[in-house]
């Protein structure tokens, strides 16, 4: 019972999920029953991409094997899509589970970041926000490489 309340209370202010209800805006690219990939509003590089789960899982531990194979496959489409769309140089691929290793958003994410030659991996938490505008610029420029 009180995992049941505590459940149901994390879905409802879940900033994630209110993204999938679409309650809350975002640069969604793809999206099936089961997985959501959408651009992140605080991105390292434009096209950075957080690919989730619809369903709230917080971490990957509590997570059924399939659908981190599902998110996995998403992952991996996402990685050659956004590496011809951003010309990037690589894709770095992070997945943090809990506070102690940079978890800030408790429903499971994988980010899906363009990397450029010579550029150092800062903390996610230390880039700044970027507009809607801006966002749904580069979004328009993935999704045609989707296509
Ligand atoms: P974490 O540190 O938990 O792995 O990363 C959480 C990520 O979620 C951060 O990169 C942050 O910018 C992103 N994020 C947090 N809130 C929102 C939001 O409302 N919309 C979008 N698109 N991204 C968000
Ligand atoms: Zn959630």
């Amino acid at each position: 019972m009180t995992t049941q309340v505590r459940t149901i209370t994390t879905e409802t202010a879940c900033i994630f999920c209110r993204i999938v209800r679409k309650e809350a805006p975002a640069s969604i690219l793809y999206e099936d029953d089961k997985v959501l990939a959408f651009l992140d509003i605080r991105p390292l590089n434009q096209g950075h991409t957080l690919v989730i789960p619809k369903q709230h899982y917080e971490t990957i531990y509590d997570m059924p094997e399939d659908l981190v194979c599902h998110i996995y496959k998403t992952v991996k489409r996402f990685a050659v899509v956004l590496k011809n769309a951003t010309k990037a140089d690589g894709i770095t691929i992070i997945q943090q589970n809990g506070h102690a290793a940079g978890q800030e958003v408790f429903h499971l994410h994988v980010h899906v970041v363009p990397r450029y030659e010579g550029q150092k991996l800062p903390h996610f938490r230390d880039i700044p926000n970027t507009s809607r505008e801006q966002l749904e610029q580069v979004a328009g420029e993935i999704r045609q490489q989707l296509q």
